[in-house]
């Protein structure tokens, strides 16, 4: 099969998963609690799934969909070594949507709103206060100015027409505080089943006014066609499978949470802001996108995003940075892996505090040198245990901004840590020379051996 040339539709992703054996279907009305999570979490990395009926309700659910780093630039066309610098494009040249009338994601209209009885939305790990939303892009307009901003966050099914909502002090929440001001609440919509192009730009980290739907078009290399609300003037993405939509109430706080998040621990339950749904449309026999929190499609849709922010901040001063990698085993959050082409002696530990100043999720970083695949934990630790010493290449900073997530900190408060595995310049030549077996690489296996040969003659 050839590779894509150009970012595919939610669909026709679906069908090149299913047509190379990478999308299993379960058996019809799995539980939408915790069952559908589980048999998710089993398959995590390795297939997307697909739920026909489930919770016995007409809807499907799929998860999983870009469970794997190399999933994601394939589904947008993009050869896998380029997929940083063109989200670095996309996110500095983004591409203005398209309007238009009539959407697939209004084909069905309900305007009398009960959730969980018109979308199957399923309950996941243990203590989650009930069922949630979680692939859901939301959608909001500043209420001066009419630019969109666009960013996931976990939505709680609080009643037939009530979600419980986590703002952090981002985007949505300072155009939230605009209306709040003048007493109004804030229209938003969020999108359920988009395009890889809208979930992967919805996590650009760019500045406020930068509308994440045109960088999804600069990630597609055209324009996003976008359709207004029903029952508001947000625009969302026409080719949604599915659009709530609804306001965030202004001065209005209800209970939300426990939440199991990306770290591998809950997210406490506390007072938060409400939205109040007007209306629910959706394509006829709609996909429900659901992201298990903590699996490997909440990590890489993380980590991919702030790898090209990350990059492109370090490189602007220290050019000699070659990659970097937010590991998985860091959470895709808090350890950087960054390849160093070292010219200068010291230079490793600028790039250590250059990595510490670049986000400040980042607690542990390892720099090294070009021989080292960032991509393979196990070549990393190697390069430790024989290219590091604590006593001459280790920075701690204490007390520094960190997660409040970690739960490690003292709410956020913590200390970095870098280590400096590169080798000293001038080194003696054998002395760091990795082995190699000289054309080990070229040998055709099939060539040389004889799967038929036994040993015994
Ligand atoms: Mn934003």
């Amino acid at each position: 099969m050839d590779y894509p040339t150009h970012a595919l539709s939610l669909r026709a992703w679906l069908d090149r998963l299913q047509q190379t054996d990478r999308l299993v279907v379960a058996k019809p009305g799995l539980s939408l609690r915790h069952e559908i999570a589980g048999v998710a979490n089993r398959m995590d990395g390795r297939k997307a799934t697909l739920f026909p009926q489930a919770g016995g309700q007409k809807g499907t659910v799929i998860s999983g969909i870009l469970s794997d780093r190399n999933w994601m630039s394939e589904s947008l066309g993009i050869a896998p070594a380029d997929l940083l610098a063109r989200f670095g494009h996309a996110s500095a040249a983004p591409i203005p949507w398209k309007e238009v009338d009539k959407a697939n994601c209004q084909e069905v209209v309900h305007r009398d709103v009960d959730i969980l009885k018109q979308l199957p939305v399923p309950t996941h790990n243990e203590h989650d206060s009930g069922a949630y939303i979680t692939a859901g892009i939301l959608v909001s307009r500043d209420p001066e100015t009419g630019i969109q901003n666009v960013a996931i966050h976990r939505c709680q099914i609080s009643g037939p027409n009530r979600i419980g909502i986590l703002l952090l002090p981002r985007h949505t929440d300072h155009y939230y505080r605009k209306a709040e001001k003048s007493g109004k609440p804030l229209e938003i919509a969020i999108a359920i089943g988009v395009e890889p192009a809208c979930l992967l730009a919805s996590q650009a980290i760019v500045p406020i006014d930068h509308d994440e739907l045109e960088i999804a078009g600069g990630l597609k290399g055209t324009a996003l066609e976008v359709v207004k609300c029903v029952t508001n003037d947000v625009r969302v993405p026409a080719d949604a499978e599915i659009i709530v939509e609804g306001r965030i109430l202004p001065k209005t706080r209800e209970a939300e949470g426990p939440f199991g998040e990306f770290p591998q621990y809950y997210g406490e339950r506390a007072e938060r802001h409400v939205i109040e749904v007007d209306a629910i449309t959706h394509r006829r026999d709609p996909l429900f996108h659901t992201i298990v929190g903590g699996g490997l499609e909440h990590l890489l849709l993380g980590a991919i995003p702030r790898e090209a922010t990350i990059l492109a901040a370090m490189r602007a001063s220290l050019p000699g940075v070659k990659d970097i990698h937010l590991a998985l085993g860091g959470v895709g959050r808090y350890h950087l892996y960054i390849k160093l082409d070292k010219t200068q002696e010291g230079e490793g530990k600028n790039v250590l505090l250059a990595a510490f100043a670049a986000h400040y999720d980042i607690k542990h970083a390892v720099v090294v040198d070009m021989d080292v695949d960032i991509h393979n934990p196990r070549e990393v630790e190697w390069a430790i245990s024989t290219r590091f010493q604590a006593d001459r290449d280790l920075i701690v900073v204490p007390n520094s901004q960190g997660s409040k997530l970690d739960p490690s900190t003292d709410n956020g408060l913590g200390a970095k840590m870098g280590l400096d595995a590169t080798i000293p310049l001038g080194s003696p030549e054998m002395k760091f020379k990795r082995i190699h077996v000289p054309g080990e690489e070229a040998i055709n296996l099939d060539a040389v051996l004889d799967p038929e040969r036994r040993w015994q003659f």
